[in-house]
């Protein structure tokens, strides 16, 4: 057999994890092993599919890189094996990201690879300070260039001389351990000591910080505010004459780390509405949902499905995996047979209408118990075939209740429910490394979940300790029941309440 091993060069993008491509995202999600460095993102790891093996391959304080061979080896050795291989790097892979080498070692070793492109960070950079790197009146062209040309060589071979002149707008790449000479014999070679320059660290992540000064101050502006490496340097006019208001660091909640705690599928909303304000929105997934169906059950089941009288969901879940493994057997809902849907509440009765089916029955009170009195209450039970589609968790108390009736009851088991290890999590590993401003909870479940995967959330000496929110009086009675602290509590209990007084509260700080 033909080995279908590939290697995707693949551009992460300047940071901001909605700024990595849809291409990009979508061969995250796939592959089999994903090879990355220091600075691409942490939420895009978790992106994986569960499996992925994991390649860190970057520089973290005080340690060096793997040698570039190495990772070449790497690349080379997983593909050769059949593997779906992620290479991914920060910012564009061929902008000042060695892409251009890796790409050639694939090609040398004869393996088949592609790249996907990213936004380089200068381009991050300018569009998150909101001032362009062309204008009409000020500058008709850019220069990306590196401050440092190759780690290996501790003088740069750079020749300043030749961008002085040009009227370029310059972003450097890599300048900040030679900011100082950089500007110097930029001013040596005939530029304004005046000339505007823009000095930007981890632009486009809610924990940018930016400083601007001249040729002439920049450096001892960015020695006195303590300003880091990975920054983006930005030489020109453009900076000055044009800064359009910055958008990205007036916005409410910047800087400010928040905590999301709710399954990944439900995290969404909440999460996309704090990142919009500026928030640095740290998703832990407490529990993860994933379909698990037996493929022999299944067999059963659908073999003998019109034979069902009763088909009762008990989550939105199992609806949504029911159909989704219905439709790999069956192309029509007629299928189905005439049988009767139950459902235990209103949203997982919504879940059934979407595909334009009526539930016949809704218990009054959402429990199991519940859904199991109101189906006896129909009459009739005894010898009925029942089939309850269910997560791994709970519905027995249901089934017994309709087995003592007589009813022919047969599980589906759809889907898992677990919790996630966090102990490796990235995001978590962040909240412990360096807390957060704030922590949300949107249920007592998410309560639970959080006391119970505390041993792993432990903050390090120096992390900062996050004021917590609850949306309503339930989860607050669970944060209380476990002596968790609570900071306040929603006005009104939705998404909005929620973040008005989280907004309000982080303010004052
Ligand atoms: N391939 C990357 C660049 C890698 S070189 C790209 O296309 O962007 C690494 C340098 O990029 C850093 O030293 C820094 O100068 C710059 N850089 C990368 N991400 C950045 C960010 N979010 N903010 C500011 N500079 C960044």
């Amino acid at each position: 057999m033909q080995n279908k091993g590939i290697v995707y060069l693949v551009g992460a993008g300047p940071g901001a994890s909605d700024l990595v491509t849809v291409r990009g995202r979508s061969l995250i999600e796939m592959c089999d092993v994903l090879v990355y460095d220091y600075l691409v993102y942490d939420e895009l790891l978790t992106w994986t599919r569960p499996g992925c093996e994991m390649i860190y391959v970057g520089k973290r304080s005080g340690f060096h890189s793997k040698p570039q061979k190495e990772i070449e080896a790497l690349l080379i050795g997983h593909a050769r094996e059949g593997k779906t291989v992620v290479r991914l790097k920060g910012g564009d892979p061929f902008i000042f990201g060695r892409g251009g080498e890796e790409a050639e070692a694939l090609q040398k070793a004869g393996l088949p690879f592609e790249i996907v492109p990213g936004v380089t960070a200068s381009l991050g950079t300018a569009a998150f300070m909101g001032f362009p790197l062309t204008h009409r009146e000020v500058s008709s062209s850019v220069v990306m260039v590196t401050g440092h040309e190759d780690p290996a060589k501790p003088e740069t071979v750079i020749d300043w001389g030749k961008y002085a002149g040009t009227g370029a707008t310059l972003c450097i790449y890599m300048g900040m351990t030679n900011l100082k000479r950089i500007s110097r014999e930029l001013i040596g070679a005939g530029m304004a000591g005046d000339t505007p320059v823009a000095v930007v660290r981890w632009a486009t992540l809610p924990r940018q910080e930016s400083c601007f000064g001249t040729l002439a101050t920049i450096a001892h502006h960015v020695a006195q505010r303590g300003i880091k490496p990975p920054a983006m340097i930005i030489i020109g006019p453009v900076v000055k004459d044009f800064p359009v208001y910055s958008w990205y660091e007036n916005k409410p909640l910047f800087g400010k780390r928040v905590v999301v705690t709710r399954t990944r599928r439900q995290a969404g909303d909440l999460a996309r509405r704090l990142t919009g304000l500026g928030a640095d929105v740290m998703e832990l997934p407490l529990i993860r949902v994933r379909r698990a169906v037996d493929e022999e059950v299944k067999g059963e089941v659908f073999s003998g499905l019109g034979s069902y009288d009763w088909i009762v969901f008990t989550s939105q879940n199992g609806v949504r995996y029911f159909f989704d493994s219905f439709r790999e057997e069956y192309q029509d809902l007629r299928s189905l047979g005439i049988v009767r849907f139950a459902a235990v509440g209103p949203s997982t009765a919504r879940e059934v209408e979407k595909f334009h089916l009526a539930v016949d029955l809704v218990p009054e009170k959402h429990t199991g118990s519940d859904l199991a009195k109101a189906l006896i209450e129909t009459g009739g039970l005894d010898n009925a075939k029942i089939l309850v589609v269910k997560g791994n968790l709970g519905g027995e108390a249901l089934i017994k209740r309709l087995e003592d009736q007589w009813a022919m009851v047969d599980r589906f088991e759809v889907y898992k429910t677990e919790p996630t290890d966090l102990s490796r999590h990235p995001v978590a590993g962040r909240f412990r490394e360096m807390g957060a401003h704030a922590i949300t909870f949107t249920s007592s479940s998410t309560v639970n979940s959080f006391a119970r995967q505390a041993e792993f959330l432990q903050l390090k000496p120096g992390a900062v300790t996050p004021k917590s929110f609850s949306i309503g009086p339930v989860t607050s009675q669970a944060m209380a029941d476990l002596k968790m602290p609570l900071t306040r509590e929603a006005g009104k209990s939705t998404l909005d309440g929620l973040i008005e007084v989280l907004v309000e509260e982080l303010r004052k700080s």
